[in-house]
């Protein structure tokens, strides 16, 4: 009989210190909707200490809609021994100790132990897979809009060379009172702003297939610099250059890093309308690339960052709100990397791009 409740023993020992150390979150509750089980991956999904979570109601990590209702969904299923979820995968919000709320995949599961019932619920934190997700829509969206855009430029093209050349021709004529010739600037200028938006929105109708090359980052950086030289010393801009070293040689297609660093470089320009600084830093990080573009122009509020990188979003009123679309486009569908923005209003705002360094570079 010892024997016997050794091995039982050894056998629950087992089976509990899986449950305890799985990386998924298990949390069990009874008929009162009272913790009674909270594995080590709850803790990290959670944020509570299972002392902490032991004996407590399960409300606490169910956010507002559901808090209240829960538990009715438990005792109806006491009731009726029907559910709905029982057996279920579900995709649900859950909530963290720190208040904040995240996606999650659960399983549930009913046992009834000697006489009473016992959920257990097996919980897997998704945010970065829902990200990922969300991410993957977005350059679906972009793709679509490609395709839309491509028809309507090339329509559009066309009617406007001549609606541009004929209204130059008039403004040409003699004798024009100032009232016409300022309508003809108007229709002028209109079709110079159209035109430079087909320019920009060609970009999305370019075939997805880069052609990439091993090369450096080094000249292209400097050669959007010099692009730009002019323009931001007429602004009173002053430009700051550190390199951490030469960078080594990465994958990229040549003409599109250099799109990027243009359309930062114009963001930043306009940002500084009574001039300021520029600061571009290189160098290897974590096996990426990276180049940050920062400027200590206006900077931007939370829900304005929040939305850059959305074709069309523009806070300008001459904006086409394309550039920070294809620069993502460019870095991280094209090249796999990835771009971030780091800004306060006010405090200027810091672009920065990484480019993972691949393996099998040329050395
Ligand atoms: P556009 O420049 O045509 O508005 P973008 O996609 O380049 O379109 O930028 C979108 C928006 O992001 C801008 O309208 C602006 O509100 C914000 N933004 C971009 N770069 C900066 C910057 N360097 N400083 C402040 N705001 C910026
Ligand atoms: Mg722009």
């Amino acid at each position: 009989i010892l024997c016997q409740f050794h091995e039982l023993r050894q056998k629950h020992e087992i089976n509990s210190g899986i449950l305890l150390g799985a990386t998924d979150a298990i949390i069990t509750i009874d008929e009162n909707h009272t913790i009674v089980g909270y594995n080590y991956g709850a803790e990290k999904i959670f944020g509570y200490p299972r002392r902490e979570a032991l004996g407590q109601d399960l409300k606490i990590i169910i956010p507002p809609p559901h808090k209240e209702v829960h538990l009715d969904y438990v005792r109806r299923y006491v009731a009726t021994r029907q559910s709905r979820v029982i057996g279920k995968h579900l995709q649900l919000t859950a909530q963290r100790r720190d208040g904040t709320e995240f996606p999650m995949s659960i399983s549930f599961s009913v046992a009834e132990i000697q006489g009473n019932l016992y959920f257990t619920g097996i919980v897997r934190d998704i945010s970065e897979y829902k990200e990922m997700e969300d991410r993957m829509l977005a350059s679906e969206r972009l793709a679509a809009i490609g395709n839309t855009v491509a028809h309507i430029t090339h329509e559009i093209k066309n009617p406007l060379l001549i609606i541009g050349g004929f209204a130059r021709q008039l403004q040409k004529i003699a004798g024009l009172d100032d009232k016409s010739r300022r309508k003809l600037t108007i229709i002028a200028e209109g079709v110079a702003r159209l035109e430079a938006l087909m320019a920009e929105m060609k970009d999305f109708t370019r075939p997805p297939e880069t052609r990439k090359i091993w090369g450096n980052l080094d000249p292209v950086l400097d050669e959007a610099l010099e692009f730009f030289q002019e323009t931001f010393r007429e602004h009173h801009i002053q430009v700051r250059q550190t390199k951490e070293g030469p960078l080594p040689p990465a994958n990229f297609d040549p003409k599109q890093p250099r799109r990027v660093l243009l359309n930062l470089f114009k963001n930043a320009l306009e940002a500084m309308p009574r001039g300021g600084e520029l600061t571009i830093t290189s160098r290897v990080k974590d096996g990426n690339l990276e180049v940050s573009v920062a400027d200590t122009g206006e900077g931007m509020a939370p829900d304005v960052a929040a939305n850059i990188f959305q074709p069309y979003f523009t806070t300008k009123e001459k904006g086409t709100g394309l550039g920070l679309a294809i620069c993502q486009f460019i870095v991280e569908k094209q090249h796999g990397g990835c771009i971030n923005v780091d800004s306060a209003p006010g405090k200027g705002s810091t672009f920065s791009i990484q480019i993972p360094l691949e393996e099998g570079a040329p050395t």
